[in-house]
């Protein structure tokens, strides 16, 4: 039995972000306060790291939102609270390569980076309408990620990772993006990111699950909610600032 504990940790704070492009569209003219999320996951062997979280506040507010980080959310000192040593840290997950997701690679200096091989080639080269997410080269920018290329590791299509620990591929918002399937002791939690940004995106019973406005693709958004829906119990959101109000899942010892 492998029993692992998600701890969401906030790197930075983007400030009046429009409901709408998280939520298809619905809810326009409402703006929302939200995070940038590293997740730990602790409970086996070594813990793991899922995501890297957004640049700092300056660069973030100057070419996507306005942006805050206070001294709790600087990436190193926040982990370290948690008792993680970056330069110890041998594995880091991306969910998917857009800019906040991806930008604190630097302080994992002994790490390799999980990416789906779909997500690396999409990064090079995305539709117009999706460069400047990636700051992919067609907008004049240097990718986050591109100087660590060399520790990356290819995945294509879903790995365990480590026992309760699985890679998920969850295409829609992004083509390779990936959830993670994590098993705890309360029963598995999908590492959602931006696959459910907020946890409204996550059906119910009397609800349909609801796409971000940002994707690639709505056919295969929706059959990966069905894909997670066969293994999922609980779905950890990529931007909500509720998730903060827990500080690990499941709760508790
Ligand atoms: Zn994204």
């Amino acid at each position: 039995m492998n029993a692992w504990t998600i701890f969401p940790v906030s790197v930075g704070t983007m400030k009046q972000v429009e409901k709408s492009n998280y939520t298809y569209g619905s809810n326009q003219g409402i703006k929302l306060d939200v995070c940038s999320l590293i997740y730990v996951l602790k409970g086996g062997p070594e813990p793991i790291i899922v995501d890297t979280g957004m640049s700092e506040p300056g660069w973030a507010t100057q070419y996507h939102h306005l942006s805050s980080r206070d001294r709790s959310q600087e990436p190193s000192a926040a982990l370290q609270k948690l008792g993680i040593s970056c330069d110890e840290i041998r594995t880091v997950i991306f969910t998917h390569l857009h800019w906040d997701h991806c930008f604190n690679n630097a302080i994992f200096p002994k790490a390799r980076f999980l990416v789906q091989k779909d997500e690396i080639q999409y990064a090079l080269f995305p539709l117009p309408i999706h460069a400047l997410y990636y700051e992919a080269p067609s907008v004049g920018k240097t990718p986050p990620w591109l100087k660590d290329i060399g520790r990356f590791e290819v995945i294509d299509g879903d790995r365990e990772i480590l026992p309760g620990v699985s890679i998920v591929k969850l295409p829609g918002h992004t083509p390779g993006f990936q959830g993670i399937n994590v098993s705890t002791r309360k029963g598995n939690y999908l590492i959602g990111s931006d696959f459910c940004p907020l946890f409204e995106n996550w059906p119910s019973m009397d609800k349909e699950p609801i796409p971000s406005a940002i994707h690639v693709n709505l056919l295969d958004y929706f059959q990966s909610f069905k894909k997670a829906a066969t293994f999922a119990e609980f779905v950890l959101p990529g931007h909500d600032l509720k998730v903060l109000e827990q500080e690990s899942y499941p709760a508790g010892p």
